[in-house]
């Protein structure tokens, strides 16, 4: 009788990961691999998520009906310390979705030299048809249902698409409640009021325009002389912009979800953000020229920041791209065939985990701030989060140069190694 074999076999997804996200976190670990030179066995295990937790949420609505969300918490790699990543409400997050995002925090956590492995979670809603009340039942009945694998040294959830410093508070009461104390240190991006960090909420997009001020001196210019886009004008992206033009940069492009605007001769931040809460969008920003999100990507600029979501520079529109390097603000905005051709055009990409790692750095001082009850000024904390960010680009850009790498695969080299001699020296257990 012909038997299953018990594993999947080498290089094989298992069908309940097969999502193009997860394809392209594979493809990008499996083009890494030659580069790396770790031990096969070690890459086998690095190649899987540890642990996937799948849940069904039923939440009272509103109007008196029960709606049934399906959630997911996937942890990729314990080997570094407790895993750590976002919580993203979204209409379009899968078990998969998640297992990509939760590598790619492993990836990003092991560049930073954070004691931290990866994770992701979500739940599958259209959270823009939630109302808060129901946004808060929701929240409350996922944390619940995630008790069993979170834990201040286990999984510490954070902010990500459509979640944000309230989430994180209903989060760290829901689990304070069940413990029968205030656990400030099981969530970050938590309001200051319950524990949260100064420079938390702009971490992200600050951490991007460090990113993107050091390579562009590399690259032998400076932000003052650069014309910016940026995809994205919310919680990564409009931080991001402010903090180029404050820097000197022109910001001549940015883009919300239902389009963007255009003026060559830099726009007012300001102006436009008043106008933006004044008309709930951006769109008809007076002076400026309206243009659709495609368009946006497609403008001549020297920087071009994707930080709205994955996969919008792809085999469809890279050769199109009309900018000098791109920076990943988001998680995985580029496709495997959008990164070959850009790199085949010579223009180079500073990748999600370095680039957007700016969030987790200062999810990781939170997280040290609650533990030892000491908070932080904000100078410390710009300070630290500057060094951590100075050090892990220098980082990739020595080995992109020694080694002929392009800064992806420098970043995703950087961290595997991290990661393969840790699990190298702990061993299989048992
Ligand atoms: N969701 C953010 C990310 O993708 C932040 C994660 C965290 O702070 O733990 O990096």
């Amino acid at each position: 009788m012909a038997t299953e074999p018990a594993t999947t076999r080498r290089g094989e997804l298992p069908p309940e990961l097969d999502d193009p996200l997860f394809r392209q976190a594979i493809g990008q670990f499996d083009g890494a691999l030659p580069n790396a030179g770790i031990d096969p066995f070690v890459a086998e295990v690095l190649r899987y998520p540890e642990r996937a937790l799948s849940v069904s949420i039923p939440v009272r609505l509103d109007d008196g009906s029960l709606g049934i969300y399906p959630g997911y918490r996937v942890q990729h790699s314990s080997v570094l310390g407790p895993t750590k990543g976002g919580i993203r409400y979204d209409k379009a997050v899968t078990l998969g979705e998640c297992a990509a995002l939760a590598m790619w925090m492993t990836w990003k956590c092991a560049l930073l030299r954070l004691p931290y492995g990866g994770a992701k979670g979500g739940v599958r809603c259209n959270p823009r048809n939630l109302s808060l009340g129901e946004r808060e039942r929701l929240t409350r009945r996922f944390t619940a249902e995630l008790l069993p694998i979170i834990g201040p040294q286990r999984d510490i959830p954070a902010p990500d698409m459509a979640t944000d410093e309230q989430t994180m508070a209903w989060m760290m009461d829901t689990y304070s409640m069940q413990v029968g104390h205030a656990v400030p240190e099981i969530v970050t991006g938590k309001p200051l009021s319950v524990g949260g960090s100064i420079l938390r909420p702009e971490a992200t997009g600050i951490g991007v325009v460090m990113v993107v001020e050091e390579a562009v001196r590399r690259l032998g210019t400076s932000l003052e002389s650069s014309s910016c886009v940026v995809q994205g004008y919310g919680k990564v992206g409009a931080v991001a912009a402010h903090e180029l033009a404050v820097r000197g940069a022109r910001v001549v492009g940015v883009s919300d979800i239902a389009g963007g605007v255009h003026d060559e001769r830099g726009l007012d931040l300001k102006a436009l953000d008043q106008w933006r809460d004044e008309h709930e969008g951006i769109a008809g920003f007076p002076g400026s020229q309206d243009v659709s999100n495609a368009e946006l990507l497609e403008l001549p600029c020297d920087v071009l920041v994707l930080a709205a979501t994955e996969n919008q520079v792809t085999g469809a529109n890279a050769a199109n791209l009309q900018t000098k390097l791109v920076a990943e603000g988001a998680n995985g905005p580029t496709s495997l065939e959008g990164d070959e051709i850009l790199g085949e055009r010579g223009i180079p990409v500073l990748p999600d985990i370095l680039t957007n790692a700016g969030g987790v750095a200062v999810s990781y001082f939170e997280w040290v701030q609650d533990i030892q009850r000491l908070f932080w000024g904000p100078d410390e904390i710009r300070s630290r989060l500057a060094d951590l960010m100075g050090d892990a680009l220098s980082r990739v850009w020595d080995l992109s140069q020694s080694e002929g790498l392009p800064f992806r695969r420098a970043a995703l080299v950087t961290s595997i190694r991290e990661v393969a001699e840790a699990l190298e020296a702990r061993g299989i257990h048992p």
